[in-house]
């Protein structure tokens, strides 16, 4: 097992990573009055006898549904009711038990209910390596993602990785697009490695977990140099802005699918903007071969600039890009509708 320290100029808390270190809940969960988790079906039907084995005998569970449907206003307000009618008290902590969904709808609960209790990230997918690290915690509206959300670091996350054995390919690509998202913005080894890749079959060894503790890293120095996104932590939203629209638009895509489609996006407006050749073949030949879906379509390019308008990064009615200047070197790149529309064109075409 691994230990890792976050420190931020407001907050403190170790992430452990490795096989089997779910023990080191136990401190934790003895300081609490009572424990509550949060996971969701699927969570809670391969792994929860797993976790079980750490929790003390008053712990509550609360199942919510699989999917980002359950970062919604409903289901915010149905744990917030299952807490209240539970007689939970403002010293128990709460274990958000499953992917970046879980994460961060546990995490809004937990950062509200009663003015803030504690809680503990238990990540159950590739993905979550990052959502659950830098304390960012959300709901989704109608109107756009996580739009309702806080600050709230956790006191700890605990990345046990016997649960990714039974990750789908799917959910795979899903948390390798974050990882390669690191590698560009700030480790050209990492990305190195990462596109190498050749097959999702049994990619789960010690290797893979080096190069997970170095994506998490990346995540982890980031978000200590800017925890509250006024710098250099925008750069994470590499391939965001695009992402999220074709997330909204392609209802069957997850969330990392659609940033690995943003990340190509922002490759190209990079290689339009700074005259610099980042190498998009080889990275849409690795999206090729580990099969990620590419249904952008042209024809919706209005849809898509629709959903962009709406990016909370945007300022003064222009839409902000995170771009490469060149490989690991980030800056936010405004644009304008027009000019934004004709390259998106230009790309989709
Ligand atoms: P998710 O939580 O929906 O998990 C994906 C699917 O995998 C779900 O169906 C889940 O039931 C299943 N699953 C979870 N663990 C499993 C396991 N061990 N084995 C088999 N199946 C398992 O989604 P995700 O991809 O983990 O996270 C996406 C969410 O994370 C989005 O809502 C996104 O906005 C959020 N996010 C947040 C941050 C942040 O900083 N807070 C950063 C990145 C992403
Ligand atoms: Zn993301």
């Amino acid at each position: 097992m691994k230990q890792l320290q976050v420190k931020t100029s407001s907050s403190e808390y170790p992430i452990y990573i490795g096989e089997d270190c779910l023990s080191v809940l136990a401190p934790f969960l003895q300081q609490a009055t009572q424990t509550i988790v949060v996971t969701d079906q699927t969570v809670y039907d391969l792994h929860y006898q797993k976790l079980s084995h750490v929790l003390p005998e008053n712990t509550i569970t609360y199942i919510i549904t699989p999917g980002e449907s359950s970062k919604s206003f409903d289901c915010y307000h149905q744990i917030q009711t299952f807490l209240i009618e539970s007689q939970v008290d403002r010293q128990a902590c709460l274990l958000a038990f499953g992917g970046g969904v879980v994460g961060d709808l546990a995490g809004f609960v937990a950062a509200t209910y009663m003015r803030g209790i504690d809680f503990i990230q238990i990540p159950t997918t590739l993905l979550a390596h990052d959502s659950a690290i830098g304390g960012k915690v959300a709901i989704n509206h109608e109107l756009g993602k996580n739009l309702i959300g806080a600050f709230y670091p956790p006191k700890a996350v605990v990345y046990d990785l016997r649960f990714l054995r039974t990750l789908s390919e799917k959910e795979w690509r899903c948390g390798l697009a974050e990882m390669v998202k690191h590698g560009f913005i700030a480790n050209p080894s990492l990305l190195r490695q990462l596109l190498q890749i050749q097959s999702l079959d049994a990619l789960l060894d010690e290797t893979f977990a080096q190069l997970l503790i170095q994506s998490l890293m990346v995540k982890m120095e980031i978000v200590q140099m800017d925890e509250f996104e006024q710098g250099c932590r925008a750069y994470l939203n590499f391939g965001h802005t695009f992402g999220h629209a074709i997330e909204l638009d392609e209802k069957e895509l997850s969330h990392g699918e659609a940033v690995a489609i943003g990340i190509l996006f922002s490759l190209y407006l990079s290689e339009h903007i700074f005259g610099i050749d980042l190498a998009i073949g080889q990275y849409l030949t690795y999206l090729k071969r580990l099969h990620f879906p590419l249904p952008f379509n042209v024809d919706h390019a209005k849809r898509y600039l629709g959903y962009m308008m709406h990016d909370k990064k945007n300022q003064r009615k222009q839409v902000r890009f995170v771009l490469l200047n060149q490989l690991a070197k980030p800056e936010l790149v405004s644009f304008s509708i027009a000019g934004l529309e004709t390259l998106l064109k230009q790309f989709l075409s």
